[in-house]
């Protein structure tokens, strides 16, 4: 045991690292094999079976993305230029981009200051007459607190779409995320829990979004349906644009979910031991870990802590970086970014976005990471005081 521990001490620890779970070049050659690399082969009915069996919905397309997932789903919304979509502001770019691509105006909600979760009781005062849609995030795959949001978006009639990147396998009071909104967006990018390097899927809750989603995936034309023997030609019936990806990503992704055990299990060993060896020491530096509400089971997306300042956030992303630990920190207030100021967003709109943004840093947190780096990480972290 010794020597192992010598010879696998780590001198750096990276961020992100790709994991291969092993079948992923083999799949790939059987989809070559299989003379079919473009869009919906082997491999990509075999994912959108397992993400249909899996999570219970009633239908999964796999895309190239989840930014452009979110742009399908703004389309299927039917927004028009001055509809309203109501976002949190402690997001990735993609979730509200997706929607002003179709010319709605993105109002910007604060979110709670444990889970960094769009806070539900700020959601009411921001509907109007032109609210055409409500996206939420649930943040480290952390849910969101959906009984309250559906009860409000009931009452108004307001579709409720998920951007669930971060929550594959997560569940709300026992049910999976993805399946509270009428569609919600998956994201296999190389920094999420799944990948396929570049790719998301879209899930469908609604069957009345199904036909339209197919066909928008497919540029705008009745493909799907043809080759199901449903018309007898194809041709262009609606706006679309080119959302399928290839089916050797898809063939490295079904790769990795055949791995869910395994890779599931393997990231709440990661979550558990930062979370078991740090709890000292964020109490006494006044540092704040995650918090994960009890009918919540999160997908152990990531591990973050929350630093009591920005120059503490700084000094510690340094720290770190000497000892080359890669720490990172994460969304920036979209409602006072550049582009979140031309629709009247300005700083002091949502002050926990503000408030988390500047303090939050993530540790380093992949499929690869082994306890000794992990325990690597720890000294360094400890050896940092506030
Ligand atoms: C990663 C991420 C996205 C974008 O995913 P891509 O697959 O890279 O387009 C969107 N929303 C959230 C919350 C994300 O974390």
């Amino acid at each position: 045991m010794a020597t192992v521990r010598i010879t696998a001490a780590p001198r750096s620890v990276e961020f992100n690292k790709l994991g291969f779970v092993g079948n992923e070049q083999k799949y790939i050659a059987q989809a070559i094999g299989n003379a079919h690399i473009s869009g919906d082969g082997q491999f990509t009915k075999l994912c959108h079976q397992f993400l249909e069996e899996q999570f219970g919905v009633q239908k999964a397309l796999l895309t190239t993305s989840c930014t452009h997932a979110l742009e399908m789903a703004a389309i299927l919304l039917d927004l028009k230029a001055g509809d309203e979509v109501i976002v949190p502001s402690f997001t990735f770019v993609s979730t509200v981009n997706a929607f002003v691509l179709r010319g709605a105006i993105p109002v910007f909600a604060d979110v709670h200051p444990d889970t960094f979760n769009l806070d539900e009781n700020k959601l009411e005062a921001l509907i109007t007459p032109r609210t055409k849609g409500i996206v939420v995030v649930h943040y480290a795959g952390v849910a969101c607190e959906m009984d309250a949001i559906r009860i409000i978006a009931n009452r108004y009639g307001i579709p409720v779409v998920e951007d669930n990147a971060h929550g594959l396998f997560g569940k709300y009071k026992g049910q999976y995320l993805g399946t509270f909104g009428v569609m919600a967006t998956q994201s296999f990018h190389e920094t999420k829990n799944f990948t396929c390097g570049e790719g998301g899927a879209l899930l469908i809750n609604d069957p009345d979004y199904i036909e339209r989603a197919e066909i928008i995936r497919e540029k705008g034309t009745n493909r799907s349906r043809f080759f199901r023997g449903q018309v007898d030609k194809y041709t262009w019936v609606d706006i679309g644009s080119s959302f399928l990806p290839s089916d050797m990503l898809a063939a490295f992704l079904y790769a990795q979910f055949e791995a869910q055990e395994w890779i599931q299990n393997k990231r709440q060993r990661i979550w558990t031991y930062y979370n078991d060896a740090l709890q000292g020491w964020a109490m006494d530096n006044g540092v704040q870990l995650p918090y994960i509400p009890d009918h919540c089971e999160q997908p152990y997306h990531m591990y973050y802590l929350v630093m009591p300042s920005l120059e503490h956030r700084t000094t510690f992303i340094e720290h770190m970086k000497q000892r080359s630990v890669g720490c990172v920190f994460h969304y920036l207030p979209l409602h006072a970014s550049e582009m979140g100021e031309k629709f009247g967003g300005k700083l002091g709109d949502c002050p926990v976005t503000e408030w988390v943004s500047d303090r939050l840093v993530r540790l380093p947190f992949h499929n690869q990471l082994t306890p000794f780096e992990q325990e690597y990480v720890v000294d360094a972290i400890t050896e940092f005081s506030v």
